[in-house]
């Protein structure tokens, strides 16, 4: 047990504040009051753990301002832009894609004024954004309608709490994946309230599994996209084209599919995986849902298309409100059809079509031999797609190889993380490689900056 008395020598926040203001710190503000509050906290935890022990207040408190400003020297813990070097397009820890400058620039004009968010320009009375939108996502997936919500994972809740609460909806085994550590199929179901009849194997699920299950209750046959995760081999699914013959006994079942990235620019032509367009999938099924930041390439948003029946019911029911999506995503989602409609297409689809012979001139040009201690090596590999998407794909790249005389590869990529902004490189054969697929002309100003940085520490 730790003897209570140590406690009594820690120093209350307004002497630490003091100590503070007297070493020049200036006029007390409340972010200062916080991180002293923070580090009274921490070694009030040490003194609880029995890890420290003071001998009087003067060693508490001068304990107690150590901590302090270590907080205080801390970098800045708040969402900051980086550099992503790593090569992979749609990376969920760097926040997937990237707007354009036009995307960004309309969601700044969005963000610091007023809209016509609800307001109809031509007739001066109420009006909807939201519902143009819609309009333009149910026209880019020929559907009858659409709707628009705050992310992919809400459109699957939305989807099956409003269309299949209390009723069965039947899933492969193969399907009921986990996406990015927080995304259960399985555990999204049980809080929408619908029922989960698995049905068929990990590998194989055909059209008779499915038949077996499905009576005159079953509300709903929902495909999941796999994503991050492949079966290969010895395996057999069944489209959502096959599942429609289901309606010929069951008329009033729906056939869902959560496409997951679901794309709209045609990536199998230009040789790159095999994933549909969202136009196909959405012709197979009576309604689908895929996300905005996947290969859309716009911002975080969920989109869920199909019958004009089933669409109107979820903008009917109370969770529309809840998981709407706001004026600044609106904006940015816009502009990404834009951009797929004037075939400029969003950063994050040109990144994944670029060619390698383009990349692997992009690392000639980077490359450089005037360090010190560093070599700056072009060489070929391969970059992700990411995002859960496609991943069995490798997009061939151009890297350059990074190394540090006499410092560990590890060591490098920290140094290179501190700086401002950070650089995320990946870490592969006891080397930092940079990745010129997923940096742009304007970011390799900061990079060629941190690079002679390193270079000299
Ligand atoms: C990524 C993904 C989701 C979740 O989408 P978010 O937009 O990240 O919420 C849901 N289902 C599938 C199949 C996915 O790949």
């Amino acid at each position: 047990m730790t003897d209570p008395s140590y406690f009594r020598y820690l120093p209350p926040v307004h002497e630490v504040a003091s100590a503070v203001e007297e070493e020049g710190g200036g006029p007390e503000t409340p972010k200062r009051m916080q991180i002293i509050r923070k580090a009274l906290e921490e070694i009030r935890t040490t003194i609880a753990d029995g890890s420290f022990q003071p001998a009087d207040r003067q060693e508490a408190m001068q304990k107690t301002m150590e901590r302090y400003q270590q907080l205080v020297d801390m970098p800045d813990r708040g969402l900051q832009r980086v550099i992503n070097a790593a090569g992979t397009v749609l990376h969920t820890n760097l926040g997937r894609a990237p707007l354009s400058e036009k995307a960004a620039s309309k969601v700044y004009e969005t963000a610091i004024g007023y809209s016509s968010l609800e307001f109809d320009l031509g007739s001066g009375e109420r009006g909807s954004r939201l519902a143009y939108l819609n309009e333009r996502a149910a026209s880019f997936c020929g559907t009858e309608a659409a709707m628009v919500v705050n992310n992919n994972a809400a459109a699957v809740y939305m989807v099956l709490k409003a269309l299949s609460k209390h009723k069965e909806t039947v899933v492969s085994r193969g399907e009921l994946v986990e996406i990015g550590g927080s995304f259960r199929v399985s555990t999204i179901m049980e809080e929408s309230g619908a029922i989960l009849r698995e049905v068929g194997t990990t590998n194989k699920t055909r059209y008779s599994d499915y038949a077996s299950a499905v009576h005159e209750e079953t509300a709903m046959v929902m495909k999941v996209h796999t994503s991050n995760f492949a079966v290969v081999g010895f395996t057999e699914t069944t489209d959502t084209g096959e599942l429609q013959k289901l309606k010929e006994a069951y008329p009033h079942l729906i056939i869902y599919d959560d496409l997951g990235s679901g794309s709209l620019y045609p990536f199998q032509h230009d040789g790159i995986g095999d994933e549909p367009v969202v136009r196909e999938s959405a012709a197979r099924a009576d309604i689908i849902s895929f996300s905005g930041d996947k290969l859309l390439g716009g911002p975080q948003a969920g989109i869920i298309a199909g019958k004009k029946v089933l669409i109107d019911q979820l903008k009917q029911h109370p969770l529309a409100r809840v998981l709407r999506l706001d004026k600044m995503s609106i904006a940015a989602l816009e502009s990404a059809f834009d951009e797929h409609e004037n075939e400029t297409y969003p950063p994050a689809v040109s990144m994944i079509t670029s060619p390698q012979s383009a990349l692997m001139d992009l690392a000639q040009q980077r490359r450089r031999d005037d360090f010190q201690t560093l070599t700056l090596e072009p060489a070929s590999g391969v970059s992700k797609v990411g995002g859960g998407t496609m991943p069995l794909v490798e997009l061939p790249t151009g890297l350059l190889r990074l190394e540090k005389a006499g410092w560990s590869e590890a060591s490098c990529a920290a140094f290179l993380r501190s700086c401002s902004p950070p650089l995320v490189v990946r870490l592969q054969d006891s080397a930092c490689w940079l990745d010129m697929r997923t940096i742009s002309e304007e970011e390799w100003g900061f990079v060629n900056k941190h690079l002679e940085k390193l270079d000299n520490a």
